[in-house]
């Protein structure tokens, strides 16, 4: 039993469908084949389906969301990208941008503070030249999200900006897509990773790109990397990719979202889980979350606080119980861990940890 925030629990259907691929023998078929065309296409149309994805979004294939944070740097910014976080992986988002552009602006913030604060918007007025906005919509490291309301004004922010420049909205959702309903049409490319939300095995990443995105692609015309998002997309537009897939991946993608109900139930769910949990700890003796704002706290990772003794102990009594929790991670390692509060995750799970976690609180 594991709540880990990633990799994370396959959904038990997994098992079946890794069988299924070997005897339908899609996994030998080249990737530029018509039966592995079909796969791509129903895979698409599956996405945009389950997920709620506009039609005229894109939907591109790629390894994982790190690649996103490099394709974004190289393919949609020319000099200058604004990146604000409140944790880990945001500031890594920016690192990454930084080795490949020149001008990386950023806007770190409390992470009991909402992104769309007076401080962040006034820092976005005052930089001109910035061409992406990149924001992390549900930072893993520290069980924040950036609700839909407050990416509202981010995006109303940039378009009030965009008057004498374009201005596009990047959002990093590999912990949250297929477990949050996005407003897809408040961000210009939303990307992810599918051993998050989607319950399945690592090595695949899905960036999804607003018309505005490749409209920006085709101005900045970049074509130094196999995967210029130019020519993901030449290959994308023939149901096809740009290099040879992860096509189990691919695969198990297709099952799995045939399997899922529609995201507004989906996210409905997690909601309903994610505010059990945080009453849980609100009221418990050893345990508080290590977020108290309400409007930012996560639907999809809990990050939990408590003294590191306790955290090492509780860990033990996991671990005998055969339940694998989060480490913390980065700045917040000793002093927290995580629980995962993804779709493939089971009621009786959920239970089963929440007597572990009381059981603690006795000693
Ligand atoms: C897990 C995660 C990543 C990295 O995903 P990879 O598939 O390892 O590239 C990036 N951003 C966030 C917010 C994550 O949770």
């Amino acid at each position: 039993m594991t709540f880990y925030p990633g990799p994370s629990k396959l959904y038990p259907q997994v098992a079946q469908y890794l069988q299924d691929a070997y005897d339908s023998g899609i996994l030998s078929a080249n990737h530029r084949s018509p039966a592995f065309m079909d796969l791509v296409r129903e895979t698409e149309r599956l996405l945009h389906e389950k997920l709620a994805i506009p039609t005229d979004y894109y939907i591109y294939f790629v390894c994982s969301a790190t690649e996103c944070w490099e394709i974004i740097a190289q393919s949609l910014t020319r000099r200058e990208s604004v990146h604000a976080y409140s944790g880990a992986f945001g500031e890594k988002w920016a690192e990454y941008a930084a080795r490949l552009k020149p001008m990386v602006v950023r806007l770190p913030f409390d992470l009991e503070n909402s992104v769309e604060d007076e401080t962040v918007t006034t820092a976005l007025r005052a930089f001109a030249q910035a061409e992406v906005i990149c924001l992390t919509q549900n930072e893993t490291s520290n069980g924040t999200q950036v609700p839909m309301s407050a990416l509202k004004i981010i995006h109303e922010t940039a378009t009030a900006l965009s008057v004498s420049r374009p201005l596009l909205l990047a959002i990093d959702a590999t912990s949250s897509m297929a477990g949050v309903d996005f407003d897809w049409a408040l961000g210009d490319v939303w990307f992810a990773s599918v051993q998050k939300c989607f319950g399945l095995p690592a090595g695949l990443g899905l960036l999804v790109c607003s018309p505005r995105a490749r409209h920006r692609a085709v101005e900045i015309g970049e074509r130094g990397h196999y995967n210029s998002l130019l020519f993901i997309h030449e290959n994308a537009a023939k149901a096809q990719t740009h290099y040879t897939p992860n096509g189990l991946g691919i695969y198990l993608l297709k099952r799995v979202l045939e399997h899922v109900p529609p995201i507004a139930d989906v996210a409905e769910r997690l909601r309903r889980q994610a505010s059990d949990w945080y009453r849980f700890f609100d009221n418990h003796p050893t345990w508080k979350p290590l977020v108290s704002n309400p409007a930012v706290r996560s639907d999809t990772v809990i990050a939990i606080e408590g003294q590191p003794v306790d955290i090492k102990l509780i860990k033990e009594k996991c671990k005998a119980a055969g339940i694998t929790l989060g480490n913390g991670y980065g700045a917040w390692k000793d002093r927290t861990f995580r629980i995962a509060n993804f779709p493939a995750i089971e009621e009786e799970e959920i239970e089963k940890l929440k007597e572990v976690l009381n059981y603690a609180s006795w000693d």
